[in-house]
């Protein structure tokens, strides 16, 4: 059966600097294999090479391919809606590379879009001269809505933080392209040449990662190593399919089945594979 894997990066693979345990053997038990896998991030901020760079020191070996960014999913996206467009950019160079490699003209005047990501560049001057834009006509795009980003440190003001000021200030709502949204959800989920049905997102989000792979029909597994708590499900409408402590549980329900997948038919399958395991205080929990 194929099978593969759009894998979230932070909370995921690692938080902040480091590297979540076993994360690195899960990628690449992945390429040893043959199955079909992304490593996914809503944050604009670094190209695929910067990524590539970034997840190669801790440790998880891989290939600009394998690397799938919400500015590349916004500039693929502007591309096609508006072949050769200009933009006004409040952003960082993975968002200006991407426009750039879009066929996108970065321009300070009369933009067909405005379009927003995270960095640090974002200064009142900018925000100024983007209200006048947008109030002129120039539309709004966010690389993504994310309230704010996990560091080291706490957190700091996500994208999302940056485009409600802009919202407000303009009256008008930014259409965004980032997870949850389909058109970054469906775009890598085509990366990887599989069916919404052969194709499971690994997330630690429940309101970008598990929404976004309820509302396209993937499979869907909750990691617990980054923002979200087993006790914080009960709060939601929506559920992941698999409930797990890390990847490392994930490699272990895959080698149950020789890697075959995680989702086999009924009576075959995952749920099977629960009923079998010991129960435990850590143990996966699968809904439904
Ligand atoms: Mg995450």
């Amino acid at each position: 059966m194929n099978h593969g894997y759009l894998i979230d990066m932070d909370g995921v693979l690692y938080r902040g600097h480091e590297l979540i345990p076993g994360a690195d053997a899960f990628v690449r038990e992945l390429q040893t294999r043959g199955i079909p896998f992304r490593l996914l991030t809503n944050n604009s901020q670094r190209t695929r090479r910067d990524i590539v760079a970034k997840v190669g020191r801790l440790g998880i070996d891989v290939e600009e391919e394998h690397i799938f960014t919400g500015a590349m999913a916004t500039a693929r996206f502007l591309a096609k809606q508006r072949p050769n467009g200009t933009a006004f950019v409040i952003g960082e160079g993975g968002l200006l590379t991407a426009l750039h490699q879009n066929g996108y003209t970065i321009v300070d005047h009369e933009p067909h879009y405005v379009v927003v990501g995270e960095g640090r560049t974002f200064n009142l001057d900018l925000v100024e001269a983007a209200v006048r834009m947008i109030s002129s006509g120039s539309k709004l795009i966010a690389t993504n809505l994310d309230p704010n980003c996990p560091t080291q440190t706490g957190s700091r003001p996500g994208c999302g933080a940056m485009v409600a000021m802009l919202e407000i200030a303009t009256g008008v709502k930014a259409f965004s392209v980032g997870k949850p949204s389909p058109v970054m959800m469906r775009a890598a989920r085509k990366e990887l040449n599989l069916s919404t049905d052969e194709t499971t997102i690994i997330g630690d989000t429940m309101e970008t990662d598990i929404l976004g792979g309820v509302q396209l029909g993937f499979h869907t597994v909750l990691v617990l190593t980054g923002g979200t708590h087993r006790e914080d499900l009960s709060g939601y409408a929506f559920r992941p399919e698999l409930v797990v402590d890390s990847l490392v549980e994930v490699a272990h329900l895959l080698q149950r089945s020789s890697w075959r997948s995680l989702w086999l038919a009924p009576n075959d399958g995952a749920a099977e594979l629960e009923r079998n395991r010991p129960p435990s205080p850590n143990s996966a929990v699968l809904c439904g």
